[in-house]
């Protein structure tokens, strides 16, 4: 079963065969995926998506499946399907009385990269590329290194040389080959697609793979319309790099409704990033399409993109279907982890730091109603950036080993018999 018909110029609208190209011939725009919806329509249905694996590949027919590739062949330790989680505690301390989370903390490395690496590296191969590759920001080197490992391919990631230590070592466990540049994203980016020219052989999940890789982020929005009981939410966050996630979200949306798996109903989506970094809220909030970029100066250094490739598209995104954009500083980052973890359990990485605490601004600017289905994004987890939290997660006691001291610590009244 083969869907996919090529690739076609988000700007100039040309098509192209399927290989690895991410930019037009013509006009140099971003290639896109192109479907055969008629053949999607025919076989894509509820029945047969609850009948596939607990992963994302439950959707394999609406993502870039390249002719010929085998379920045995795919690059997949198992990414999506996480959680869709009601969050009332969270939502009555932001006032928000349906308020559910995505909790992409869950995935094989814990963060929502795991989507498009196993996508995108799934095409590689099929493309019979050798090297698995990528320009990352932490979560996205971790998870090529691990699917590389885990499929025996060939790895290379460039990272930032002052990424946390904890993304460092869980991408170096992998035994990649871990390149570390001296300089910010934007720069590791723009080696990593001088090295691709360079190189049919080597697969950047995020230069020359892009295609690809921007169509695994749509299995989240995938997953939040069939949690939901396969329906669309009414509002949903989303934290902000590149703008991607962000753009996908919508686009599963809209798949969704155009095969007639949910009911057609409005949704908004609104978009996070850190006041540290924020090329595509800013331009949202001074009402302008150019976008202007920025030197990253932020704790959230997943979201640390100062020139977001999809940011335009992002602006249109939130645009369209009404939403809204924030950022918010490196204190109130730290405050909504804590929150997040306080009220409802979960431990979020600064990436959902940034989406909480643009949750309750636009929730307290009245953005958000309270009694709209809306769903946050939590896209990576708390043990990748625990110095965020340096002397505000500490034990709340310290004692000797009594009795004693344990009672007067607690101040607990002692219970007679
Ligand atoms: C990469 C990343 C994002 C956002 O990515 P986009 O480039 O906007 O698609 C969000 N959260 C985390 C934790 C990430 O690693």
């Amino acid at each position: 079963m083969n869907v996919v018909q090529g690739l076609k110029c988000r700007e100039c609208g040309r098509e192209v065969a399927v290989g690895p190209v991410h930019v037009c011939e013509f006009c140099f725009g971003p290639l896109e995926v192109v479907y055969d919806h008629d053949r999607q329509r025919r076989v894509v249905t509820r029945e047969a998506i609850t009948a596939g694996p607990p992963s994302l590949w439950r959707y394999a027919d609406l993502l870039p499946v390249l002719p010929g590739a085998t379920p045995q062949e795919r690059v997949d330790l198992g990414a999506g399907f996480t959680p869709l989680v009601p969050a009332p505690r969270l939502g009555a301390a932001l006032g928000l009385r349906d308020l559910w989370l995505k909790n992409d903390t869950l995935n094989p490395t814990n963060s929502f990269k795991d989507r498009v690496v196993s996508v995108a590296l799934s095409a590689a191969r099929r493309l019979g590329m050798t090297t698995a590759a990528c320009a990352s920001t932490g979560n996205l080197a971790q998870s090529v290194a691990a699917h590389a490992a885990g499929s025996g391919m060939d790895s290379c990631v460039l990272i930032p040389a002052d990424l946390e230590e904890a993304k460092v070592m869980a991408t170096a466990v992998y035994g990649t080959r871990l390149v570390a540049v001296d300089g910010n994203y934007d720069d590791v980016n723009r080696l990593c697609g001088e090295i691709a020219s360079e190189d049919d052989d080597w697969g950047f999940v995020n230069v020359n793979l892009r295609p690809y890789y921007a169509e695994g982020s749509k299995t989240i929005g995938f997953e939040i319309a069939e949690q939901l009981g396969w329906r669309l939410p009414a509002h949903v966050v989303a934290p902000m790099a590149s703008g991607s996630m962000l753009v996908k979200i919508d686009k599963a949306f809209r798949e969704f409704t155009q095969l007639g798996l949910v009911d057609d109903a409005p949704w908004r989506i609104s978009g996070a990033q850190a006041t540290g970094c924020s090329p595509i809220a800013t331009a949202f909030k001074s009402g302008v399409d150019a976008i202007r970029p920025v030197r990253p100066d932020t704790v959230a250094k997943s979201l640390a993109i100062g020139d977001p490739a999809d940011g335009y598209y992002a602006l249109d995104v939130v645009h369209r279907t009404g939403g809204a954009m924030e950022d918010v500083s490196d204190p109130e980052i730290a405050e909504a982890i804590l929150l997040l973890a306080r009220t409802e359990g979960v431990f979020a990485e600064t990436a959902g730091g940034v989406t909480v605490a643009v949750l309750a601004k636009l929730a307290a600017a009245g953005k958000i109603d309270p009694d709209e289905r809306t769903v946050a994004v939590i896209s990576g987890h708390g043990l990748k950036t625990l110095p965020v939290l340096q002397g505000r997660a500490t034990p709340t006691h310290t004692i000797v080993p009594t009795l004693d001291a344990f009672h007067s610590a607690l101040a607990i009244q002692e219970v007679h018999a």
